[in-house]
C-alpha cells in the first residue's frame, strides 16, 4: 500500500531553531543506530518511520557506521525513502556522519578530508540521495588538524552534497575552535551532538555554555540512555530489550540494582506528573530549552509515540527538578 502521510502531521509537534540558524529541528528526533540495521526487518523500520513522520518528526538521524552491519541502516533508510517517503524530500532533514571506523587502511576512520569526502559520497550512494541536510564530524580526531577536517566539512556543503554541518562528542574547547575555523571559512556550526540524560551530564559543564556563546545548536543522543530510563528495566531484563540483545553498547551488566533503584524513585515523580518514566526524562533534558532536540531510539512505535505525547506536559517546576536531583546524587 502507498504511504500517504497524515495530513495533521504538524499538529502537535514542537519546533526549535537550531543555534543561530534558520533551520528548525522536532524537539524529538529519531535515530537509526540500532534498530534499523539489516538484522531487522524493513517493515519494522517502514512502520517507525512514517509513524514518526506522521507525528511531526522530520528529522532522522543516522551515519556511516549504522547497523549492523555498518552502512545497512543507511541502505534501510534509503530503501524506505524510496518506496514511500521520497515523495516529502523536502519536509525531512537527513542527517549522516563520519568518524568512527567505515573501512579498512589508513582512510577509513577518523577526520582527514580524504576520509570525510569518500564516506559521505559512499553513504549518499546507499541513502539514494543527492544531499543530505547535516554532516557530521562523528568523534573528535586528535591528530588531524582541526583545519583540515573543518575545510573538509566547508567544501562539501560549497560541492552541495550536505546543506549544513555539525560536529559530535568535541570538547568545550575544540568545539570553540572548530567554531571559530567554520566561521571563518563561512559555513558556521550549525549543531553539536553529544551524549547526555538524567545520568550522563557532561555537557553542563562548559559545553553547554561553549554553544549559546558560539550560537550552535544541540541534539543530545541517548536521553533515555538506551534505555535505562525508561519503564524498561523496572521489572527484569525483558528478552527482546537492547541490555539482552546482541548490542555491545548495553549489556545485562550495565543494569546495575544501583541504578535501578534511582530509576524506581524518578519514576514515582514520573506516576506524580501522569507520565511514563521515560517521558520524564525527554522533558528533563528539554528543560528550560537549553537543548534543540532530543535525538531518541526505539525498537516499537509505541516507544515514538510515547516521545512525542512527552511534549504535552507541563515544563518541570523547580520543586520536581530538585527532588529528581536529590535522587541523581543519592
Ligand atoms: P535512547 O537513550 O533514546 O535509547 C533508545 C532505546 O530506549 C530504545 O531502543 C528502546 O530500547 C528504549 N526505549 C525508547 N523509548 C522507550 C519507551 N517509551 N519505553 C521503554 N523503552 C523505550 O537513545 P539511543 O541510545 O538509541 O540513541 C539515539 C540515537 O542517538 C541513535 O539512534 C543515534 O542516531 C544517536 N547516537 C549518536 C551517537 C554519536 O556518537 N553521535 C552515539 C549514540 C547514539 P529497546 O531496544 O530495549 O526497546
Amino acid at each position: 500500500i502507498l504511504y500517504k502521510a497524515s495530513e495533521s502531521r504538524y499538529d502537535t509537534m514542537k519546533y526549535n531553531r537550531s543555534g543561530r540558524s534558520g533551520l528548525l529541528l522536532p524537539a524529538i528526533s529519531l535515530g537509526l543506530w540500532h534498530n534499523f540495521g539489516g538484522i531487522n526487518s524493513v517493515e519494522s523500520g517502514r512502520s517507525m518511520l512514517t509513524r514518526a513522520f506522521d507525528l511531526g518528526i522530520t528529522h532522522f538521524d543516522l551515519a556511516n557506521n549504522y547497523g549492523p552491519p555498518p552502512g545497512s541502516a543507511e541502505e534501510m533508510f534509503g530503501e524506505i525513502l524510496k518506496k514511500d517517503l521520497l515523495p516529502y524530500r523536502d519536509e525531512i532533514v537527513v542527517s549522516t556522519k563520519a568518524g568512527y571506523y567505515m573501512y579498512p587502511g589508513p582512510y577509513g576512520e577518523w577526520g582527514s578530508r580524504k576520509y570525510l569526502v569518500a564516506s559521505l559520497d559512499q553513504s549518499l550512494k546507499r541513502m539514494g540521495l543527492d544531499y543530505v541536510d547535516i554532516y557530521y564530524h562523528h568523534r573528535p580526531d586528535p591528530n588531524t588538524p582541526l583545519e583540515e577536517t573543518m575545510s573538509a566539512l566547508d567544501a562539501i556543503v560549497r560541492q552541495g552534497k550536505a546543506l549544513y554541518v555539525g560536529i559530535s562528542s568535541y570538547s568545550p574547547e575544540d568545539t570553540r575552535k572548530a567554531s571559530r575555523i567554520l566561521r571563518e571559512l563561512g559555513t558556521p556550526c550549525l549543531i553539536h551532538q553529544p551524549s547526555y540524560s538524567m545520568f550522563n551530564r557532561w555537557i553542563e559543564d562548559g559545553l553547554q555554555d561553549a554553544l549559546d556563546e558560539e550560537g550552535i545548536g544541540s541534539i543530545v543522543f541517548s536521553p533515555l540512555h538506551g534505555g535505562i530510563l525508561t519503564d524498561r528495566y523496572l521489572n527484569g531484563v525483558a528478552a527482546d530489550s537492547r541490555a539482552a540483545g546482541p548490542s555491545v553498547f548495553l549489556s545485562e551488566n550495565d543494569i546495575t540494582e544501583e541504578r535501578i533503584a534511582k530509576v524506581r524513585r524518578l519514576n514515582e515523580i514520573a506516576a506524580g506528573r501522569g507520565q511514563k518514566m521515560s517521558q520524564l526524562a525527554l522533558n528533563w533534558v528539554l528543560r528550560g530549552g537549553r537543548v534543540t532536540s532530543a535525538l531518541i531510539g526505539a525498537s516499537k512505535v509505541s516507544q515514538i509515540e510515547d516521545a512525542v505525547d512527552s511534549l504535552r506536559f507541563p515544563e518541570l517546576t523547580e520543586s520536581e527538578i530538585a527532588a529528581i536531583e536529590a535522587i541523581l546524587k543519592g
